[in-house]
């Protein structure tokens, strides 16, 4: 079975206007596999500039965009948050959540993630579900623990039907921004590790959620990483700000 398969550029905290421009006019230029999927998570400020830009310029509709956070509430008194609804309003289609550096930086707990997971499905928005364990969690031979205590919540919040319409993000803590990247093999085995975890509950779904791989992906190791049998594309994050280089990634993505 051909799943989707979906390269996501995480910008975190960086890029610009120019960004911006010079990302829709490089993406214009790639050539994508039928089954591919991009989507480009600038920062709150830039994703109603980079619809109208990716309008402005025809930028094919496989080529989506896609939040970093969002609110598990609704709407009202709530200082500095965004909502899903104002998400789909600038026509983002995908939202990250449970991003690590959201777990550990501002402490959100995997049933806060698990209600902003539930939110973003009301809302028709794709949440890419970040998981991952830290150096001491792996070392310690906890991988397998701290990922099922970080699925199952959400599992107990929508339903494993309802996992069709999630992505999953495996991205090891001590690999996101550190230039060590997971070997293919130890990548792969914990991707059919999530995989079982949800075969589990259901073999049909299992068998259609896309799985990523993020933490220090780049030019020179994505091809050996996407080649694997569990890995469905990848999240991307230092290496999505320059254009080139994610283009790249795009368009060898199958
Ligand atoms: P990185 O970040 O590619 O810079 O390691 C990935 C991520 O945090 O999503």
């Amino acid at each position: 079975m051909t799943r989707q398969a979906i390269v996501a550029a995480n910008w975190k905290m960086n890029g610009n206007l120019s960004l911006v421009k010079e990302m829709v006019s490089g993406l214009k230029q790639v050539t994508l596999a039928s089954n591919v999927n991009v989507v480009v998570c600038p920062s709150f400020p830039y994703l109603a500039a980079f619809s109208a830009e990716s309008a402005e310029q025809s930028l094919s509709a496989t080529i989506c965009l896609g939040a970093q956070n969002m609110s598990e509430q609704q709407s009202g008194a709530f200082t500095g948050e965004v909502s899903s609804e104002m998400l789909t309003e600038v026509s983002a289609k995908y939202v990250i959540l449970g991003h690590s550096e959201r777990r550990t930086l501002y402490k959100e707990s995997s049933t806060l993630v698990a209600s902003k997971v539930t939110k973003a499905l009301e809302a028709g928005l794709i949440p890419i579900l970040c998981i991952g364990e830290s150096e001491e969690e792996r070392i310690s031979d906890q991988t397998e623990t701290v990922l099922a205590s970080q699925i199952q919540p959400v599992i107990d919040a929508i339903g494993i039907e309802k996992f069709s319409g999630v992505v999953i993000a495996y991205e090891p803590v001590w690999a996101i921004g550190t230039g060590k990247t997971a070997s293919p093999e130890m990548a792969q085995e914990t991707h059919a590790f999530i995989r079982q975890y949800l075969a589990n509950e259901s073999q049909k779904i299992a068998q259609k959620v896309p799985l990523l791989y993020g933490g220090s992906v780049n030019r020179g190791n994505f091809e050996q990483l996407f080649a694997q049998t569990d890995i469905d594309g990848g999240l991307i994050g230092g290496a999505s700000l320059n254009v080139d280089e994610f283009s790249v990634i795009c368009s060898a993505a199958k």
